[in-house]
């Protein structure tokens, strides 16, 4: 037998078991384990509340950990309870799935300023991540600057232009969708450093700003390259562009606005006490198509500041860091000796759900070539693990504990949600009387 631990149930966490589960057969067992008392990471932490459809792919992760030979850890901070070197005395290979949770800095002045916030703190806000539970960001203001021309930026620009009646269906946390509700932003500008064909939004997710109820998209037409220029463009770019071209024409007017200032670069944010407008430097392109400031200085109004720029991912003690790409140093993801990392934390933080899968299958694939199927490393695995977790006084959440979690949260479900997710981490512990 084979024991493994994968750090992180996110996305890559989940793939990867499942993948060394195909490689080595019934030998097999797998432990993921989790900080936090209730699995899936990404799905349920990052991706919006309103997009359902990408969060069902928890089902799949569902059917990994039922399968009799992965195990859901949660509860157990590695670092924390449980040192890296500690977990490879026990398991015969661990894995890093952790991710890419943390914000990068912008680095300029104001970005301490109350009003600023990331964009790993917002969205966990309105997705009831505990540590961001009582972010309680500022919507008492008029306008909001959100940075970045990712996904990110676009989720966060929707949920700030989104009506209640928007949310239905979705799982938006109770706090954020009553401080929404109430919120004063009526001007969301999205700032990129780059222009129109330099976006990393993909089509589906920019096209739906084209349908909100109470908000309205723009594109300044002179800030769109000659239409000719479009069919150079990756076709995703161009199906994306082709919104932004379809945001320059005039359209019915509604009482929010949605507006894209490109070749804005951020200099600093400034206010009295908090944020109030963010200072940007007009910008053209260089050669290799990177950001160069013209000396064109303008302020941008802003009581809300969102960074959506990118993500790290946290350090771990012994663990070596590529500093950056915001990473565990790794080749292929391998970090040394027993040690391995998946998905963004191998990666960085670029990419697909889907993407994920592969990175997992891959991975599991170099350590079946370091560890051949059927071998026995005479490991004590997740017993191993158990003991050392008594000795500290930690207790563990396993997926029975998740599956009554869950109950609790569906059971309190607005009438048109599919669960009312509970955001701290002692209510989780509460539901199961620990
Ligand atoms: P991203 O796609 O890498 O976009 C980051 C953006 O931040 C880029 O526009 C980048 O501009 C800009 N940026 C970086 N540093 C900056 C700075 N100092 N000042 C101003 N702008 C700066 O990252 P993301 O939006 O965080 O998304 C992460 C991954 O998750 C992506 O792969 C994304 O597609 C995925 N995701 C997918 C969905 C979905 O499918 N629905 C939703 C959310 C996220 P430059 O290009 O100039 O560097």
């Amino acid at each position: 037998m084979r024991h493994f631990a994968v750090i992180g149930s996110g996305p890559a966490g989940f793939y990867t078991a499942e993948a060394l589960v195909k490689a080595y057969g019934e030998t097999a067992m797998v432990d993921i384990i989790d900080k936090l008392p209730v699995p899936y990471g990404l799905i349920r932490f990052g991706v919006a509340p309103d997009h359902q459809s990408i969060k069902a792919v928890s089902k799949r992760y569902d059917k990994v950990a039922e399968g009799g030979q992965v195990a859901f850890v949660g509860n157990v901070g590695v670092g924390e309870a449980v040192s890296i070197d500690e977990l490879k005395s026990v398991y015969d290979a661990v894995i890093l799935a952790t991710g890419a949770p943390h914000d990068r800095k912008l680095g300029i002045a104001g970005e301490d300023l109350p009003g600023v916030v990331g964009s790993a703190a917002f969205v966990g806000w309105y997705n009831g991540h505990p540590d961001f539970a009582d972010l309680d960001p500022l919507l008492d203001g008029q306008a909001a600057a959100v940075i970045g021309n990712g996904n990110v930026a676009l989720d966060v620009a929707r949920i700030l232009a989104k009506t209640r009646a928007e949310f239905a269906g979705s799982d938006i946390v109770g706090h954020a969708l009553d401080a929404l509700e109430g919120s004063a932003i009526r001007t969301i500008t999205i700032v990129g450093r780059r222009g129109p064909h330099q976006i990393a939004m993909t089509p589906k997710e920019l096209g739906e700003l084209g349908h909100l109820e109470a908000a309205v998209p723009h594109v300044e037409p002179d800030d769109l390259p000659e239409s000719g220029a479009d069919a150079a463009l990756d076709p995703g770019v161009r199906k994306s562009v082709a919104h932004l071209r379809d945001f320059a024409t005039p359209h019915d007017d509604k009482p929010k606005h949605i507006e894209f200032d490109f070749f804005a670069r951020p200099l600093r944010i400034e206010g009295d006490r908090r944020a109030e407008r963010l200072i940007v430097e007009r910008t053209a392109l260089d050669e290799a198509g990177q950001s160069v400031g013209t000396g064109e200085i303008y302020a941008i109004a802003a009581e809300l500041v969102v960074s959506c720029i990118g993500y790290q991912t946290p350090r771990i003690e012994g663990v070596p860091y590529d500093e950056r790409g915001g990473k565990f140093a790794n080749e292929d993801g391998v970090i040394g000796d027993g040690l391995y990392a998946v998905g963004w934390a191998r990666r960085g933080p670029s990419g697909t759900i889907g993407t994920n899968r592969p990175d997992g299958y891959e991975v599991a694939e170099t350590i079946a070539a370091a560890l051949s199927p059927g071998s026995d490393g005479g490991k004590a695995g997740g017993d191993g693990l158990a003991a050392l977790l008594v000795e500290r006084g930690v207790k563990a959440t396993s997926f029975a504990d998740w599956r009554a979690i869950e109950a609790r949260e569906v059971a309190a479900a607005r009438p048109d949600s599919p669960r009312e997710k509970l955001v701290r981490h002692d209510d989780w512990l509460k539901v199961l009387g620990h």
